[in-house]
């Protein structure tokens, strides 16, 4: 017998979800004001549930607009208390890297929360939603000492001498209000640069998957991030419009549907507060005949099966040309055949449940209107079978679509990819672009003139050529038209938390 010690078996991801499922259970998790876990003032909770199984993990408090008044206060006092206003930029980086690592040492735990909260699969979750967010929190660390003015060559008319600069404050209290879809994702790329410019926030999680925002803002806390700079509210619609409406916000940066943005701008009007959005789309994936098919397929299945196709930048909208159309189409089906559907806790499942019954039904509904309209199912269009429980709906693919159905034009948010044949280059474009949104698009082909056309032809934020759904720190994200106004990541997501201010210093 071997006397070496054995090493420590490690927990599955079952075991992992039961020992977070009995420690959240028996009491309502609270909101985050002014460092402290606390209950909703109204004393009023409801259930967050496991889409893989439809039963609720534990209660959450439902925030209202008075305690939207509360962490709004909180948020404030912060904003210009010396412990974070007059921090200095080095170390409001390094708590920003601390944080980072503390969600590191937390990764499996996190991962497996998200999986059960959001129904995406473990593995998913582990490098989207956690590593993802780790790579943002040290990205926007890196810009707090390298974010600044500039000093100007102004030419004033009186002849005399100026230096002219401008320096860059933080735009103050922030509101951030972000979807289901990518939870901890999308709370990192608002609360790292929101931090990193030296505001503070009061993030308000979707009500579908609220567990990750909070256990977010507890590594905040533990990275010495000070009270009242990062607070959570947990509620519905009704809790994310006070804050919008709130005149003591200064910022809100919204991820979510275009419906809820356009409410947010009319919402936010009372003291203008400024308004960034990242909201709807409905993608396109162009083919020229002279594509690799077998890489594009892979990609397009890819682009609108991932994350069960409830993703913005879904390629939802395929635009094959006729003579590779068919052949196409069967390589994309194959695709989708090879994904293992199940509860996302399960070793190999990479494609879970919907968010909830409430999606389902919609992704549904729009099955019955393609088929109404005159599409027709070529795969999927409903619950898999032997999956009864949860809110499971097959990779779909409806072939035959075209340009003016609703399937084409409105996003679904499901796996259900609307498929077009196209002929005429030209038209071609025209019907990419015939869309109310514009957040990305790809194009396939091995011809780098026609991709570069293409490129530039494309009304969308992001274009991907020969590859989808390629998101990195340093780069712009967000959209044209009903897609969103502003762009997150990179240097534009500094600006968007920060006010420019120009100042005159008479030298003469
Ligand atoms: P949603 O608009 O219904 O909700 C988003 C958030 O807004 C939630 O936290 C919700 O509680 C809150 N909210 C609802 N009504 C509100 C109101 N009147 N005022 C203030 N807040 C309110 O969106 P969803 O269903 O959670 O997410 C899906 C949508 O998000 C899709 O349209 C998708 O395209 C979009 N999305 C966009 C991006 C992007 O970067 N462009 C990324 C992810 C998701």
């Amino acid at each position: 017998m071997s006397s070496q010690p054995t090493a420590p078996i490690a927990e599955t991801a079952r075991q992992t979800a039961d020992r977070l499922a009995a420690a959240l259970a028996p009491a309502p998790r609270g909101l985050i004001i002014d460092g402290r876990a606390v209950p909703a003032l109204s004393g009023k909770t409801f259930a967050t549930e496991n889409p893989a199984t439809g039963l609720a993990i534990c209660q959450v408090a439902e925030g209202g607009a008075a305690d939207v008044d509360v962490a709004v206060a909180a948020a404030r006092r912060a904003l210009v208390n010396p412990a974070w206003a007059a921090m200095s930029a080095y170390d409001r980086g390094q708590l920003l890297y601390r944080l980072a690592d503390l969600i590191e040492r937390e990764a499996d735990e996190l991962a497996v929360l998200e999986c059960i909260d959001n129904g995406k699969p473990a593995s998913l979750t582990r490098w989207v939603e956690i590593e993802g967010s780790i790579k943002t929190f040290r990205y926007f660390a890196g810009w707090t000492t390298k974010f600044g003015g500039e000093t100007l060559p102004v030419s004033p008319r009186s002849g005399a001498r100026i230096l002219n600069y401008t320096t860059r404050e933080p735009v103050g209290v922030c509101g951030l209000i972000v979807p289901w879809n990518y939870p901890m994702s999308m709370a990192a790329w608002k609360v790292a640069p929101a931090l990193a410019a030296g505001c503070t926030v009061i993030l308000k999680p979707a009500e579908q998957t609220p567990l990750t925002a909070l256990r977010l803002a507890e590594l905040a806390l533990e990275a010495g991030i000070p009270a009242g700079v990062f607070n959570v509210i947990t509620g519905f619609g009704e809790a994310g419009a006070a804050l919008v409406a709130h005149p003591g916000v200064d910022k809100v940066a919204f991820t979510g549907s275009t419906e809820v943005g356009k409410a947010i701008v009319r919402g936010a009007t009372g003291n203008l507060k400024k308004v960034s959005l990242e909201l709807g789309g409905k993608s396109p994936q162009i083919v020229l005949p002279d594509a690799d098919l077998g890489a594009a397929a892979a990609s397009i299945a890819a682009g609108i099966f991932f994350n069960q196709g409830q993703t913005c930048t879904a390629g939802s909208r395929l635009y094959a040309h006729a003579a590779i159309h068919d052949e196409l189409l069967d390589r994309v089906a194959a695709e989708a055949a090879k994904l293992t559907i199940g509860n996302g806790l399960d070793a190999g499942v990479n494609f879970g449940p919907l968010v909830s019954q409430e999606q389902w039904d919609r992704v549904a509904s729009y099955v019955e209107i393609g088929q109404a309209e005159g599409a027709e199912v070529m795969i999927g269009g409903g619950r898999p079978a032997a999956h009864g429980e949860g809110f499971f709906f097959e990779p779909t693919i409806l072939r035959g679509a075209g340009r003016d159905m609703r399937v084409v034009r409105e996003e679904i948010f499901g796996p259900v990819l609307s498929a077009l044949s196209w002929s005429d280059a030209d038209d071609l474009v025209a019907q990419a672009n015939d869309s109310d949104f514009g957040l990305s698009a790809g194009i396939w082909t091995n011809d780098i003139r026609q991709g570069h056309r293409l490129a530039a032809a494309v009304k969308a934020g992001t274009v991907w050529v020969n590859c989808f759904n390629m998101v990195d720190n340093a780069t712009p994200f967000g959209g044209f038209k009903q897609s969103g106004w502003g762009r997150e990541h990179g240097r534009q997501a500094m600006e968007l938390y920060s006010e420019t201010k120009s100042v005159w210093v008479n030298l003469s």
